[in-house]
């Protein structure tokens, strides 16, 4: 039997053969470990590859978001405790940003369909937030699975509102519309280099791209100790650089990226072709480039017994996200639950409990596909469990 892990982050590196080994071992012969050659190079790299004009390197994709609100903060284009609207079912660490950058979250639902805000949901917030006086300052949309959020219209609404848009692209790296790519659509974007994003560093790492120079500057001073100037402090900053091991680590792996992507979306078309379960749901087809399939997100009524039934087969699955930021006990106190208390997030219940991730990966052989293919294919619930 073929058994498939979810995410084998040694074969993914292994694939770079020995370009790995030697970008480290510059690294640690050059006797330079932090603000050095290699991240100005990754940044210049970076910045280009996205299409804007400046690329910040910082410690982590989390701190990357935390650092253009604090930023705008820093800016006055944003005010202490404003809210920014923030998708209801993704990760954690959005809402986490805003909170520690002295904001606060508002979630909008997803649309069911591409499991991303869409113009109407964040409308229909920011005229509820409006009916209750809550002084919204940014929309933080995210492009979960990989898959770009709808921008030109979502831009549409934040224009009528007044409001910056930026972009959590962590699981996004080179998706792209009509040309433009993912980190060049909104007003500033955060990237994770986190090992398993689609462009992953061998540790921790992020970045922060823009075409606002004042921003850029603003971010990279605050993530520098607020310093522009060695040991004159003008601003309250923190600590949060990327390094030169990871930035040699992102320049070699940059190299292939759209390679990667290209076959992450062969290997997405070969499940939902193949894949003909009527108990298991795929996403919808995509227009070409706009999902670069960080995550394969597959739905079910029967999850538990469906992934059960993949693991006997030898299949590993994650589940993106078992519990919605707004069911965390870290949101549980009553001031974020009557924050949250007047919104439907129905829907957002529902795709925490149905979705499932099958494993996708640039370096998956055929067999493999082939094995998750006919995995899920076999799944079968008994009667009784189908009247539940
Ligand atoms: C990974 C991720 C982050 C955080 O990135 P880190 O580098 O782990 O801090 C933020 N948002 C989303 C949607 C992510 O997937």
């Amino acid at each position: 039997m073929v058994s498939v892990s979810y995410s084998p982050l040694d074969r993914v590196n292994a694939s770079f053969g020995k370009a790995l080994p030697i970008a480290l071992r510059r690294v640690l012969e050059s006797g330079r470990y932090i603000l050095g050659e290699e991240c100005e190079r990754f940044e210049k790299n970076f910045a280009k590859f996205c299409g804007v004009n400046f690329c910040v390197g910082v410690g982590n994709g989390f701190d990357a978001l935390k650092l253009i609100l604090k930023s705008y903060l820093s800016l006055g284009k944003l005010k202490p405790r404003d809210y920014v609207v923030v998708p209801s079912n993704t990760f954690i660490a959005t809402w986490l940003a805003v909170y520690e950058a002295g904001l606060l979250p508002l979630p909008a639902e997803p649309e069911e369909n591409t499991f991303n805000l869409s113009a109407r949901s964040l409308r229909r917030t920011l005229e509820k937030a409006r009916e209750r006086a809550l002084r919204v300052g940014a929309v933080l949309t995210v492009h979960l699975y990989g898959k770009l959020s709808p921008m030109k219209s979502l831009r549409r609404v934040t224009d009528e509102f007044g409001l910056l848009l930026l972009e959590d692209a962590a699981q996004a790296h080179g998706a792209k519309t009509d040309g433009i790519l993912a980190g060049a659509l909104g007003d500033a974007a955060g990237f994770s280099f986190y090992p398993g994003k689609n462009l992953g560093a061998l540790g921790d790492g992020g970045c922060i791209t823009t075409n606002d120079e004042e921003l850029a500057r603003m971010a990279r001073v605050l993530s520098n100790y607020g310093s522009k100037e060695k040991y004159k402090h003008d601003l309250l900053g923190v600590n949060s650089r990327l390094d030169e091991i990871q930035s040699a680590v992102l320049s070699v792996k940059l190299s292939t990226l759209e390679k990667d992507n290209q076959r992450r979306a062969e290997i997405a078309s070969r499940y939902r072709e193949k894949i003909q379960n009527p108990l298991i749901r795929l996403p919808e087809k995509e227009i070409s480039g706009e999902h670069v399939w960080h995550i394969f997100p597959a739905r079910s009524k029967f999850r538990d017994a469906c992934r059960l039934h993949l693991m006997q087969c030898g299949i590993e699955t994650l589940i993106h996200y078992p519990v919605p930021p707004y069911r965390q006990g870290a949101f549980r106190e009553s001031f974020f639950q009557s924050i949250f208390a007047p919104f439907d997030f129905s829907l957002t219940d529902t795709l925490s409990k149905e979705e499932f991730s099958l494993p996708i990966f640039p370096q998956m052989n055929d067999e493999e596909i082939e094995a998750v293919i006919s995995a899920a294919n076999s799944f079968r619930v008994n009667s009784r469990e189908e009247a539940l």
